[in-house]
């Protein structure tokens, strides 16, 4: 199963999109026509890549948005960059989501106490390839991390690229520790403080700060996976969220439209235009101290 992007829009501004297609050339939403499973047996999971590795701006799957483009995250007025907090440049993965999955804001976890925070669950892939905006890549699960931000729970899977020459080799979290020192650390450091430049509060964590295993993450997607079902079948309501799709079976969804439908949405964005910088301010390092 392969899939292909459109952009729209200037990149750089408020207007640009990412639209997916798959390999018939039909448009589909990322959040919900990508398959969460790339090869269930194996537990391998497709994951869309929102930020390629080195890089600030804030880019995720537009979740109200019909046919779930990317686009840049936007704060009071203004595009999102995330700040690079010292040693820290750009996001320290590829980071991104696991499709047909949703943390939902109605339930609470029985371990962190908290609700889910409306988005598909993340993913930090560690593979060494600096993946593209719009990807989807297969990954093998690793671990999780329970971060909770501002009252609400929101699970950060650790994975590989399955392409990656050195995937063979890791298999659970503890392969990461051994393998890939102080990663795991830096993970934990990046995500406590990378809000902090922007006057928000340290994200906390859930279970000591500890990575869970595996099979702790698998069993965590799949219960995520659970919601996004209720989700997209009406069983919970869709708080803002547009569940439009063109794949999930109509007797699955009631949000299933026709390729025309979904072409017109697309048609509805500004065509595709020549790009903005990325504001130097962005590359400022902020140097970290606790009070
Ligand atoms: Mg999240």
């Amino acid at each position: 199963m392969s899939f292909t992007i459109e952009e729209r829009g200037n990149p750089n501004t408020q207007n640009y999109r990412v639209f997916f297609r798959n390999s018939e050339g039909k448009y589909i939403s990322p959040f919900h026509d990508i398959p969460m499973y790339a090869d269930e047996a194996q537990n391998i999971f497709n994951m869309v890549v929102e930020v390629p590795r080195w890089t600030n701006a804030k880019m995720e799957i537009a979740t109200k948005d019909p046919l779930n483009p990317i686009k840049q995250d936007v704060k009071k007025g203004n595009l999102r960059y995330v700040a690079n907090v010292f040693p820290h440049k750009g996001y320290i993965w590829n980071y991104g989501a696991i499709p047909q999955t949703w943390e939902d804001p109605g339930h609470k976890d029985r371990d962190t106490g908290c609700c889910g925070d409306n988005d598909p669950i993340d993913v930090c892939d560690i593979g060494s390839k600096v993946c593209s905006r719009g990807e989807v890549i297969k990954v093998k699960v690793l671990g999780i991390l329970a971060m909770i931000d501002e009252g609400e729970t929101d699970w950060k899977v650790v994975a590989i690229n399955v392409e990656d020459p050195e995937a063979k080799k890791f298999n659970n979290i503890d392969d990461v520790r051994r393998l890939k020192p102080g990663y795991l650390e830096a993970t934990v450091d990046w995500f406590r403080k990378y809000k902090v430049p922007d006057g928000k509060p340290e994200n906390q964590f859930a279970f000591n700060e500890e990575f869970k295993d595996k099979d702790f993450a698998i069993e965590t997607i799949k219960s995520t996976h659970g919601f996004w079902k209720a989700l997209i079948s009406q069983e919970t309501s869709a708080g803002g969220l547009n569940c439009k799709n063109t794949c999930v079976s109509t007797g699955d969804s009631p949000f299933c439209c026709t390729n025309d439908e979904a072409k017109a949405v697309v048609d509805g964005t500004c065509p595709c235009g020549s790009e903005d910088p990325i504001p130097s301010s962005v590359d400022k390092w902020f140097y970290y101290e606790k009070n």
